[in-house]
């Protein structure tokens, strides 16, 4: 087939969904997909950043391969040779601060990694698929031609970027929803059941002479979300990360706790959150912080799902929809799999036409 009959495919959004679709339509040679994510890097909510010479992931912690189509993914398909098992149960603590020992069964499930950071997943993904990516560039509409019902994607500034026969959005859907054109009242209906909540994560460097990690866990969660960290976890636990003499802690804050504070600095915050933090600690007083970074998510996790049913019917005018509000599970696995999932059908719909 020539490159002008190609079918010209948009993904919006380089994170682990719209990547897994490309890399699953690595071979279909009737198809041009071009990538856009808004950041300088790819991989989305799966993030690692170079913080204080080292390696941090504000975003997804760990990622788990109970799905039989992901496990073949990550430990035979992409390269292994970075992947890494953090070793180490997940307990839980209450509205308290009281910890104690998490579900047997879910600790006795592998949690997964990479040592240069979590992103990773997304290099591999996105190296694998040999698509192009158009790093940095921040969709700001979309809009279909009814007519050739061609679709035209322009960025932030109103430029327009390309014509496309489909558009697959693989991003947070109340990001997606502002991309819309009015006349889009299908893709808005299928993508506003979906909300998310705000987060805010710091990662503190302790020294580790002056404060340790009670026992032998990696993680502590808090179940009855009555306490204001919502997730704590040992850095360290993640092999290659953290030198031995520093105690690397995250915290990543209760929704609730975050929308009250997401106004607030970095700085005015880290001290509140040390605070919060030292009562888990061994040492009971709050510990300096050698270190400290923070990241802060508008878009953290899906409260609630797509309308897949309408999501189906705006496939047929070429839309299609990724990402862990397919799913209403923010969950990196879970969103590789609606990657795979959506790639079959535009490879049926589309591409096989
Ligand atoms: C604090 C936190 C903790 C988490 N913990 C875990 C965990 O422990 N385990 C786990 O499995 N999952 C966890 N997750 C969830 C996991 O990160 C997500 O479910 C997963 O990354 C979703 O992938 P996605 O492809 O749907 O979206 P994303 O990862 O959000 O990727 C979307 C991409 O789209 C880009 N984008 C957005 N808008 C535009 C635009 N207008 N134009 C161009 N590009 C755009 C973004 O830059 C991003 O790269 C966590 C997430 C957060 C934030």
């Amino acid at each position: 087939m020539s490159s002008k009959t190609k079918t010209r495919l948009a993904i919006i959004g380089a994170g682990p969904s719209g990547l897994a679709a490309a890399w699953k339509l690595r071979d279909s040679d009737d198809l041009k997909i071009t990538i856009f994510d808004k950041s300088r890097g790819v991989s989305g909510r799966a993030a690692s950043r170079a913080r204080h010479g080292l390696r941090l992931d504000p975003g997804a912690n760990y990622f788990k391969t109970d799905l039989p189509e992901i496990s073949g993914l990550i430990h035979h398909q992409l390269p292994q040779d970075d992947l890494v098992e953090i070793v180490g149960d997940i307990n839980v603590f209450d509205a308290a601060g009281t910890i104690s020992a998490g579900d047997p069964k879910l600790n006795a499930e592998k949690k997964w990694t990479y040592r240069n950071g979590i992103s990773t997943v997304g290099k591999l993904l996105a190296q694998a698929s040999g698509c192009e990516i158009r790093s940095g560039v921040r969709i700001g509409g979309i809009r279909q031609n009814p007519e050739s019902q061609v679709w035209v994607l322009k960025d932030d500034a109103g430029e327009k970027l390309g014509y496309f026969d489909a558009v697959l959005i693989a991003i947070p859907a109340p990001q997606a929803l502002d991309l819309l054109a009015p006349e889009d009242v299908g893709i808005a209906a299928a993508l506003s059941p979906a909300t998310y909540q705000q987060q805010w994560t710091f990662t503190f460097g302790y020294d580790s002479e002056k404060a340790s990690w009670p026992g032998e866990s990696y993680a502590l969660i808090n179940l009855d979300r009555g306490h204001d960290i919502a997730w704590l976890s040992r850095e360290n636990a993640k092999p290659g990360r953290i030198p031995d003499d520093t105690l690397g802690v995250m915290a990543q804050m209760s929704p609730t706790w975050s929308l009250e504070n997401f106004e607030r600095t970095p700085d005015e915050l880290a001290a509140e959150v040390n605070q919060m933090v030292a009562p888990f600690l061994v040492h009971q007083t709050a510990p300096e912080w050698k270190w400290f970074d923070s990241q802060r998510w508008k878009f953290s996790l899906p409260i609630g799902r797509v309308d897949l049913e309408k999501a189906r019917e705006v496939e047929s005018c070429g839309a299609y929809l990724a990402g862990d509000a397919v799913v209403g599970k923010g969950r990196v696995t879970e969103a590789l799999q609606t990657g795979l999932d959506v790639a079959e059908r535009i490879r049926e719909n589309i591409v096989q036409k």
